[in-house]
């Protein structure tokens, strides 16, 4: 079996589009563009590219996109004084503040300071808290980026048996979240999961989000799974100096041989992050005006 390739890039443009016309019905009803402000504390070079596209994005779909660059050095104290700012404008539905932070900044204490109805990464406890209810809040974007590529892929998710492999906060645990709103039964695997070949074998739905690249191997994968790689690792070449390439954390051209439908990497859910993302700060701002009218 040779899989369908799902192409996240064609399905974020469409997000994309969708959003574009949100966000004109939005001005036209409010009067006002939603707006999304980026936070970056200091010069990652990965970092300083991901808030330029976030910016840039959002620009393209209409979003009033600002992005703050604040020095490596900038204290807590300042970092928290321009979030209270931001909270507080009633022109700003989304906030989002870029990670890694610098070291001596807690970036638990920062993310809980952004108010959650603004919290468009939907990393907040009380947003983390109502997903794990089964309530409406904002989702994380690589998460509600990989459920719209399984419904790409016509992924069957009630009774079918998901495996996710990586339990961080922002990814691993709220994709777990979604498949089991829609009825997978759910195996969280990580780092001290036994025979995690064995366990990956079992799964309809396989989804990486490890950091590891190309760990898991064609035979881990179930004919017929359909394989959702979160990874993003960049690796040298072999025999090629200075030359690098993006791989996931799954071997693509073992799985997509068992594999019924997986991502590439790239071009699979990395551009639906950013597509996500317009979406929820469409969702923040007309959930922020929809309160504002009760
Ligand atoms: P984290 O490092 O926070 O989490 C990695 C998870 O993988 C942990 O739960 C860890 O287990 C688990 N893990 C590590 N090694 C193994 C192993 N050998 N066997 C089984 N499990 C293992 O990473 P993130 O969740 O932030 O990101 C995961 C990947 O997704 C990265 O490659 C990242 O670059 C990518 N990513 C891609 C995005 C996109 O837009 N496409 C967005 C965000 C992330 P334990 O908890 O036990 O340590």
């Amino acid at each position: 079996m040779t899989a369908m390739i799902l192409d996240g890039k064609k399905l974020a443009e469409s997000v994309r589009a969708e959003v574009r016309e949100g966000v004109t019905k939005f001005v036209a009803e409010h009067g006002r563009a939603p707006g999304l402000e980026v936070v970056l504390v200091g010069e990652d070079p990965a970092s300083q590219v991901y808030t330029r596209n976030k910016e840039k994005a959002s620009l393209e779909v209409g979003i009033r996109g600002k992005l703050h660059t604040l020095p490596a050095d900038t204290t807590e104290a300042a970092l928290l004084e321009l979030l209270g700012r931001l909270n507080a404008d009633d022109a700003v539905d989304g906030i989002l503040v870029q990670l890694p932070l610098p070291k001596h900044l807690s970036e638990q204490k920062v993310l809980d300071l952004v108010a959650p109805e603004k919290d468009v990464d939907g990393f907040h406890p009380i947003n983390a808290g109502l997903l794990a209810s089964g309530r409406p809040g904002l989702v994380p974007c690589t998460p509600r980026g990989s459920m719209k590529l399984l419904a790409l892929a016509g992924a069957k998710l009630a009774g079918a048996r998901a495996v996710v492999v990586g339990r961080s906060n922002i990814v691993g645990k709220p994709i777990a979240q979604l498949l089991l709103a829609e009825h997978a039964t759910v195996t969280i695997a990580h780092s001290r999961t036994k025979d995690l070949p064995a366990l990956c074998r079992e799964a309809d739905v396989l989804i990486a989000a490890v950091g590891k690249p190309e760990m898991i191997r064609g035979d881990w994968v179930k004919q017929g799974a359909v394989v959702i790689d979160v990874g993003i690792n960049r690796i040298e070449l072999p025999g090629e100096v200075k030359k690098t390439k993006l791989v996931g954390d799954v071997a693509f051209d073992e799985a997509k041989e068992r594999a019924s439908a997986i991502t590439p990497v790239p071009g699979g859910v990395g551009p639906m992050t950013i597509a996500c993302l317009l979406e929820n700060t469409l969702i923040a701002a007309r959930a922020r005006e929809a309160a504002r009218a009760d």
